[in-house]
């Protein structure tokens, strides 16, 4: 096995059977050490090099990771054509359509020799990590699963409060699930409410009817007419916004829901 020339942002490995691999490279002023990033869903190669990194360093690290870079693609192509249920489900998501958030926001896996795997949304800059043994897509999916779960607690939350306080409602806890076919629930006794994490998904107005929806059941606990009418006179479009919400309904990943 030896190394190539380095052209331009490319690395040119060159395999065993003497076939040359193709590697992404970037220099990333945030990185300081040399990363090497297995893209979904092809298994593309990226090395990602702190500023003042060597060329001739990155190549070496490459060379000397290439068991665990083939190991990885092949385990990437495999596992994301495992079919379910006839269809072939994205194992290793390239992007989730968090709506809330502002839309779809890229995902990026990094690999770390280790036993772990954590996702980290960093809404600011528009992207989601996934860190550590990236190799298993049940781990990446709890993963995401909790992230999902700690986002929708830190966004989520305070718009509910405030929106409780604005149309002075006192609901109880206020607790995060990822739930099928659920988007909230209000409990009888205390006024606990739960909400599901996939709201994420779903724009901010919809959303907003949700939580109004579920805090509206603590005076009604029906959906009968007085309780629509209560809807009505804090979300007075609520009809539009719950057709929406039907419609939008059918495309929502089923990826989060799977156990
Ligand atoms: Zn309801």
């Amino acid at each position: 096995m030896s190394a190539d020339d380095r052209t331009n942002s490319q690395l040119k490995l060159l395999l065993p059977d003497g076939s040359p691999l193709i590697c992404r490279v970037r220099t990333s002023a945030r990185a300081r050490m040399i990363r090497i990033r297995i893209l979904p869903p092809e298994g593309a190669v990226e090395l990602v090099l702190p500023r003042r990194a060597d060329p001739e360093e990155a190549k070496r690290f490459a060379l000397s990771k290439m068991d665990w870079i083939m190991r990885a693609r092949d385990t990437m192509l495999q596992q994301n054509t495992v079919k379910n249920n006839g269809r072939t489900e994205d194992r290793f998501p390239r992007s989730l359509p968090l709506r809330y958030l502002g839309g779809d926001m890229p995902v990026e896996y990094v690999f770390r020799p280790c036993s772990w795997t954590a996702a980290k949304c960093d809404p600011e800059k528009r992207r989601i990590i996934v860190t550590g043994n990236v190799l298993d897509p049940d781990r990446v999916r709890e993963a995401l699963r909790d992230m999902l779960k700690r986002c929708t607690a830190d966004f989520l939350i305070p718009h509910f409060h405030g929106l409780a306080e604005k149309f002075a409602f006192s609901p109880g806890n206020c607790t995060i699930r990822i739930q099928k076919g659920r988007w909230g629930s209000c409990s009888a006794k205390g006024g606990a409410i739960s909400l599901n994490a996939m709201l994420l998904l779903l724009p901010e107005n919809i959303v907003e009817y949700i939580l109004i929806h579920e805090l509206c059941h603590l005076r009604q606990m029906n959906h009968s007419e007085r309780f629509w009418k209560e809807v009505e006179k804090y979300c007075p479009d609520f009809l539009k916004r719950r057709r929406d919400l039907r419609k939008l309904e059918k495309y929502l990943m089923v990826y989060f829901c799977e156990n």
